[in-house]
């Protein structure tokens, strides 16, 4: 008898689930109460809610406020600029769909508790820059999860999402997930009307710039694992902008925030020369991308790409000048608040470096490349847009939903739609869960059904490393490298190697070209072959066993996207070294791409942008 055949199997039938219990997942889930009184709500989590996702340990700033009650944004404000930052590409009726009900968010967010700080001569929010507004975050994830927590039927926590699962009388029809328990290795049916899935962005598929017992040390959180991708990816759903992978200029080596040093203490950087070197950089870029480098704010790649070029140049390490600002205690005690209040790390840093921002002006770096849908960036899923106000094309039956049927998501799972952070991705939990409900409310009598030997099935794939690792270990006397398995970090180790080198990562200054990509894509087909043997010690292993197939998948959806788009759209995220240049003739749209679970095969196309706001 196989090992998996003795697991307990728990059924959990559902209304509504909600995969994952982040910024989105929360707010997905206490929406969903809100309009479906009487259904039931599941959310299911792999961390456990309270600290979970990219807020776990706490933010000092909220990144999307309009302040529409003080007259000082409207949600059209906010879509002029995040096309921008986005070099064009947005999807305006998601983004202005998010604006227009993100301060009703905020407001709640302060309602629970949550110390947002104000302008005493105001009285209004303090503001660290036009759209964030500064908060006393460290409890943050906990007082937005106790609102999920209150607000679901049950919350499953320690369960990792392997797979979807599909209708069996009707294939694009979403009819639930399975996955397990990370503590007892129980494995979880879960059967649902309608699944959002909320599982967060992706790190660690290209090389980290810290390694060994450092990799922890990533910007995005190291436990964001691209189920958000991964599991609408196999359900047949299309992605979109999965090349847009994003780079972020932080503090070096701890990767601390540089928000509210640039907005609130108006530091700045320099070269190693003590030189302003952005404008250096201007007419180059220019010759590149036209005039988005003119526009205000510059797009954020364009000021990684200045940053980047100075340091080809060789007049790096680029510093933040802080010496001046510290000067000024009040400045001095937010700089260091800042990172207590999210990224500890960074003062542990700077302490044991001997780095005192008063008197020394610290180093920058770029870190390697990111997926996400809620920042600087759009990767993400094709979403159904809103009733109101999304163009035809871009509508084909419930918001937020994708073009599997009663699949819906949020926050770094749905793309087209930057700069929604973390108030904008609770937001969009709650536009998407209002939209579940509709969904199951319109449903009748239809309802899908799962296939138990579909389930039964997957069972027998997932705990399948466990069995390898049982029966391959004797093999070997010693060490860690075995004939008959993969241990799960050596398949990252290796993802990471592939993304680095073929797909634009740290390695190779962000650059790619065709032939690299071709490449790229013969090795990531040979590692999705070995995945098969992948061996797990425990249970702990086998979660990073399907965090690494989860990962694998994602990184093919952005390599073949970057195939496709033969321009380069974003320079300081990526470089298409044979596309050098923008290409607004060809490319100002979106790339669109379904993968085939059962030929393995990628199809792209693209979809066209539609400015609604002038
Ligand atoms: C370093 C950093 C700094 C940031 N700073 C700010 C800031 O200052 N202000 C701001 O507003 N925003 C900030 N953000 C952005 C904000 O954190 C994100 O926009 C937001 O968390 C995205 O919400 P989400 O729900 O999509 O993902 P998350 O909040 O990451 O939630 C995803 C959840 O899914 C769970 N999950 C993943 N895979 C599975 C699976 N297979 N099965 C079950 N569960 C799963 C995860 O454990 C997690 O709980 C920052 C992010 C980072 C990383």
């Amino acid at each position: 008898m196989g090992l998996f055949t003795r697991r307990k199997t728990v059924l959990v039938d559902s209304d509504i689930l909600v995969v994952g219990g982040g910024m989105a997942g929360c707010g997905a889930t206490y929406e969903s109460r809100y309009w479906g009184r009487d259904l039931k709500i599941v959310c299911v989590e792999k961390a456990n809610i309270e600290r979970s996702g990219a807020v776990a340990q706490g933010l000092y700033a909220i990144n999307c406020y309009m302040g529409m009650q003080w007259n000082e944004n409207q949600p059209e404000d906010h879509v002029r600029y995040a096309r921008n930052d986005l070099m064009g590409l947005v999807r305006e009726d998601l983004g202005y769909d998010i604006a227009r009900h993100v301060d009703s968010t905020v407001h709640k967010f302060e309602e629970w508790g949550l110390p947002i700080m104000r302008d005493p001569e105001t009285g209004r929010y303090q503001r660290e820059g036009k759209w964030q507004i500064m908060i006393h975050g460290e409890s943050y994830k906990p007082i937005v999860a106790e609102a999920a927590r209150k607000a679901a039927t049950e919350i499953y926590n320690r369960i990792m999402v392997t797979h979807l699962l599909m209708d069996k009388t009707k294939p694009n029809r979403v009819a639930g997930a399975v996955g397990f328990n990370v503590r007892t290795g129980d494995f979880y049916v879960f059967r649902a009307k309608a699944v959002i899935v909320c599982a967060g962005g992706a790190s660690h598929i290209f090389k980290p710039r810290a390694v060994g017992e450092g990799m922890g040390r990533t910007w995005y959180a190291p436990w964001s694992s691209a189920s958000a991708y991964a599991l609408p990816i196999l359900a047949g759903a299309t992605m979109t902008q999965m090349e847009n992978r994003i780079v972020l200029t932080r503090f070096k080596d701890g990767y601390g925030p540089v928000g509210a040093y640039f907005l609130h203490l108006k530091t700045y950087t320099e070269n190693a020369y003590g030189e302003e070197y952005e404008s250096k950089w201007r007419e180059h870029t220019k010759a590149l991308v036209g005039d988005y480098v003119d526009r205000h704010p510059v797009p954020t790649c364009l000021r990684n790409h200045a940053l980047l070029e100075e340091v080809k140049a060789g007049r790096g390490p680029i510093r933040m000048v802080t010496t001046k600002a510290f000067q000024d205690p009040h400045k001095e005690t937010v700089g260091w608040e800042n990172f207590l209040g999210m990224t500890i790390a960074q003062a542990v840093v700077w302490a044991s470096q001997n780095i005192d921002p008063k008197y020394t002006n610290p180093e920058l770096t770029t870190s390697e490349p990111y997926v996400m849908g809620s920042h600087a960036t759009c990767s993400g899923a094709w979403a159904s847009g809103p009733a109101d106000y999304a163009p035809s094309e871009y509508q084909w039956g419930y918001n937020r939903m994708m073009t599997v049927d009663g699949l819906f998501g949020a926050g770094d799972t749905i793309g087209g739609t930057a700069h929604k952070f973390s108030s904008g991705s609770f937001t969009e939990g709650r536009i998407a869960a209002k939209a579940a409900v509709n969904y199951v409310n319109d449903m009748g009598t239809g309802q899908p059904r799962v296939s138990e030997v579909e389930y039964e099935d997957l069972k027998k794939t997932i705990f399948r490393p466990l069995e390898r690792y049982q029966v391959g270990r004797n093999e070997i006397v010693a060490g860690t490298v075995s004939p008959s398995y993969l241990l799960p970090m050596h398949g990252l180790q290796r993802l990471e190697k592939i993304m680095d080198e073929y797909v634009g990562g740290i390695s190779s200054h962000y650059t790619t070209n065709k032939p690299l990509l071709t490449r790229g894509l013969e090795l990531l087909t040979m590692l999705k072959e070995d995945l098969d043997y992948l061996g797990a010690e425990d249970l702990h292993q086998l979660q990073r066993a399907w965090e690494l197939q989860h990962r694998v998948l994602a990184s093919e959806a952005v390599t073949h996207h970057t195939m496709f788009r033969t321009e380069t759209r974003w320079p300081g995220y990526y470089y298409r070294a044979d596309h050098p240049k923008l290409d607004d003739t060809h490319w100002h749209c979106f790339t669109l791409s379904r993968y085939d679970r059962h030929s393995g095969k990628w199809e792209l196309e693209k979809a066209p942008v539609y400015h609604i706001v002038d």
